[in-house]
C-alpha cells in the first residue's frame, strides 16, 4: 500500500502547539451557572474593551441550524438535556471563529495578528479546557460570576417567555444546574489551583456586577492590554 494511503487511515496527529499564541491573543473564559448574567456582562466588556464574545452556546444553537450541518441532532439532544456537547465540535466552532475574526480582511495568514476574546459559556468540562489550551490558545484569565440556583433559576424562568430558547425550562434548568454543579464546579477549582479565577458576586444589580467586572479586569490585565 503506498505510504500516502496508510497515512489517510490514521486519525490526525493531535496538535501539540497551539494555533495561536498568548503573546498575541488575550483570552479569557466567562464562567457560571446558566442565567448567572454572563451574556450580560460580556456584551458590557465588548463595550468597554474592545473584546470579541465568543459564545460557546450561541456557536452550538448556529452549528444545530446549519442546513447540512451533520452535528444538528447531536447538539439537539445534548442541549435540550443540559450536557455537555462532545468537546470536539465546540473547540472546533470556537478555533473557526477566532481565526475568522482575526482574518477578518480575509487574507489569510493570521500569524501575529492581535486580538482580544470573550470565550463564553465555555470551557464546562475539564477535558474542554485541555483541549483547547493545548491545541487553540492558551488563556490569560477566568472571570466566574458566582450566583445562587433560586436567583439563576428565576432569571431563566423569565427569560423563557421570550428567548425560545428550548432549555429554559424547569426541566432543562434542573439538568443544567446539576451538570454545572458536577462537570462545570471542577473547571474553576482547577483554574483555581493556577490562580487565574477572579470571582464575581453575581447575584446583585447588573450595574453593579459591571463595575465590579471592571475593576476585577483591570487589575487583572491592566488598563491597555
Ligand atoms: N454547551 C455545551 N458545551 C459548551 C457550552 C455549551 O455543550 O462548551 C451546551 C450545553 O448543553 C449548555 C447549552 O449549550 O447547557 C447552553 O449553553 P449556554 O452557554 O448558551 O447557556 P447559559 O449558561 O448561558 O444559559
Ligand atoms: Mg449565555
Amino acid at each position: 500500500m503506498p505510504a500516502s494511503e496508510k497515512n489517510a487511515q490514521l486519525p490526525a496527529p493531535s496538535k501539540s502547539t497551539p494555533t495561536l499564541s498568548g503573546d498575541d491573543v488575550t483570552v479569557v473564559f466567562v464562567l457560571g451557572g446558566p442565567g448567572a448574567g454572563k451574556g450580560t456582562q460580556c456584551a458590557n466588556l465588548v463595550k468597554d474593551y474592545g473584546f470579541t464574545h465568543l459564545s460557546a452556546g450561541d456557536l452550538l444553537r448556529a452549528e444545530q441550524e446549519r442546513p447540512g450541518s451533520q452535528f444538528g441532532d447531536l447538539i439537539k439532544d445534548y442541549i435540550k438535556n443540559g450536557l455537555i456537547v462532545p468537546m470536539e465540535v465546540t473547540v472546533q466552532l470556537l478555533e473557526n471563529a477566532m481565526v475568522a475574526d482575526l482574518d477578518k480582511s480575509g487574507k489569510g495568514d493570521i500569524k501575529g495578528r492581535k486580538g482580544k476574546f470573550l470565550i463564553d459559556g465555555f470551557p464546562r468540562k475539564l477535558d474542554q479546557a485541555h483541549k483547547f489550551e493545548e491545541s487553540v490558545c492558551p488563556a490569560k484569565m477566568v472571570l466566574f460570576y458566582d450566583c445562587s440556583e433560586n436567583e439563576m433559576e428565576k432569571r431563566l424562568l423569565i427569560r423563557g417567555q421570550t428567548s425560545g430558547r428550548s432549555d429554559d425550562n424547569a426541566e432543562s434548568i434542573r439538568k443544567r444546574f446539576r451538570t454545572f454543579v458536577e462537570t462545570s464546579m471542577p473547571v474553576v477549582d482547577y483554574y483555581q489551583t493556577q490562580n487565574k479565577v477572579v470571582k464575581i458576586n453575581a447575584e446583585r444589580d447588573p450595574e453593579v456586577v459591571h463595575k465590579d467586572t471592571q475593576k476585577q479586569v483591570e487589575a487583572q490585565l491592566g488598563k491597555n492590554f
